[in-house]
């Protein structure tokens, strides 16, 4: 098929470049803090942190003055931020504060709309006890742009600050930049959003047991033999990135695939509570451990997510992610496992990469050979992408392959797709109903409205005009 065989290089480069950040990100935590120790979070309130409208509040006084209706307030400030009553989630005076601590930010200028839409997903995850710490964060996140070495983005939490690739609204379109910022800033939120949280690291020792490297003094800390961590982090940042922003990811495929697994295993609440804890490794840890992983399977396995060059020259000593994810329905949802086709199908988009079967497993048959989307699904998604298209001279591609996601609670098969040339990649989502009993496409939509619109004094979106200006959620393609 054309679209696949037009993986072209730009939208590959785009890929590339996407993935790249993790590495960034990654190499910053070697070289920061894992070769020397891992790193400290620190931070400092300041003294005169005292926050205009927060809780001064409404001394009661005698006189009868109207106190102002917070929901109104909010509403109001909503507008101003783009943002709508349903953005807000109830939470009206959070949003206050949070509106006063964004707006007063001096370095965010050019990117303040995206802070503003991070607000649902702070009204969702962010606890009462979490909250003077992440605010202090909020008030003082730096977003700049920088030569950022071949990637398009990074997070770098011990400056607290966002870099993104100079001109990369040029070079990527607005759809797949504002996906790679609001990545990196998932990534802050993931970080920050639970407070000053020392557990997240994961040390294996010489024994070859595994601890939180907080709970560890002298002398184990002589005996660390590496540090561990997961996929979460990167499939985490994209699988939110799309659930709250894209509505389809375009990095990290896999690893957001197995997410999507363990949703569909344990449900979204728990995995929700995982991801956006201060402990995710250790808390996927634990329930390893409680699901009879031992120790050593559980390193083998987190080496095995590293899916690293290195790792894969020692595919016995890794445990690939597919025979965990069986490993886990067969514990908590039953034994026949073979016969859930909407489990067996999310193994099957985890397919795509053939260095992961040199991986010995005892389930490596089954998962092997359970297939993607099927093509002529993919065909049927494809009509809808031309037919949105129309009849431009440009041909136009899939980013990577048709995948699960849960959007509203419902599992989609989801999928961007962008134009192969032109100045501007213009990247568009499109989600599909599918029943995964029938392998049948009920219907597909478009979704391109997850850039921000600019607010006052942004740069964003210079001398070039957005293409989506609906405010429906979704636009039907047919
Ligand atoms: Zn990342």
């Amino acid at each position: 098929m054309r679209n696949f065989k037009g993986y072209g290089n730009r939208l590959y480069k785009v890929k590339c470049a996407v993935l790249a950040a993790s590495v960034a990100l990654t190499s910053f935590s070697m070289t920061g803090c894992f070769e020397t120790r891992p790193p400290r979070v620190s931070h400092s309130y300041a003294e005169e942190d005292v926050k205009p409208g927060s809780p001064t509040e409404a001394s009661p006084t005698p006189t009868a003055t109207p106190t102002p209706d917070p929901k109104f307030e909010a509403i109001k400030l909503a507008t101003q931020a783009g943002l709508t009553e349903k953005d807000l989630k109830g939470q009206y005076a959070l949003f206050e504060r949070y509106y006063d601590v964004v707006s007063t930010n001096p370095n965010l200028n050019g990117y303040r709309e995206f802070i503003y839409h991070l607000f649902p997903i702070i009204a969702d995850h962010l606890k009462s006890e979490n909250e003077e710490y992440f605010f202090d964060k909020v008030r003082s996140l730096k977003i700049i742009e920088n030569h950022t070495d071949g990637i398009d983005g990074q997070y770098i939490q011990s400056e607290n600050r966002v870099e993104v690739e100079p001109g990369l609204t040029e070079k990527l379109g607005e759809g797949a930049y504002s996906a790679v910022l609001y990545h990196e800033l998932m990534h802050f939120i993931d970080l920050n959003i639970a407070g000053n949280e020392f557990s997240r690291y994961l040390a294996l020792l010489d024994d070859g047991t595994i601890h939180k490297y907080c709970d560890l003094s002298y002398p184990e800390r002589g005996h660390i033999k590496s540090y561990l961590y997961t996929y979460l982090t990167e499939g985490g940042a994209e699988m939110y990135t799309s659930e709250y922003f894209t509505h389809a990811p375009n990095s990290y495929l896999i690893r957001v695939r197995f997410m999507v697994a363990l949703k569909y295993i344990f449900g979204a609440e728990k995995i929700d509570d995982m991801f956006f804890a201060g402990d995710t490794d250790y808390q996927f840890y634990e329930l390893l451990k409680a699901n009879e992983f031992t120790d050593e399977e559980i390193a083998k396995l987190f080496k095995g997510m590293k899916n690293s060059a290195d790792a894969l020259k020692e595919p016995k000593t890794l445990i690939d992610p597919r025979e965990a994810l069986i490993r886990l329905y067969i514990k908590n949802v039953g034994e026949e496992y073979e016969k859930d086709k909407t489990f067996c199908r999310i193994l099957g988009t985890m397919n795509f990469d053939a260095d992961l079967n040199k991986i010995p497993s005892d389930y490596s048959k089954f998962y092997q050979k359970q297939s993607a989307i099927p093509q002529e699904v993919t065909v049927q998604i494809w009509g809808y992408v031309t037919n949105y298209v129309g009849n431009y001279d440009v041909q136009w591609g899939f980013v990577g392959t048709p995948g699960p996601l849960y959007l509203d609670g419902q599992l989609k098969i989801v999928i961007m797709a962008a134009p192969m040339e032109g100045p501007m990649l213009d990247y568009k989502s499109f989600i599909a109903d599918y029943d995964f009993e029938k392998d049948e496409l009920k219907d597909c939509t478009l979704y391109d409205n997850w850039m921000p619109k600019p607010l006052d004094g942004s740069t964003s979106g210079t001398g070039t005009t957005t293409s989506t200006s609906g405010s429906d959620e979704t636009t039907e393609t047919t």
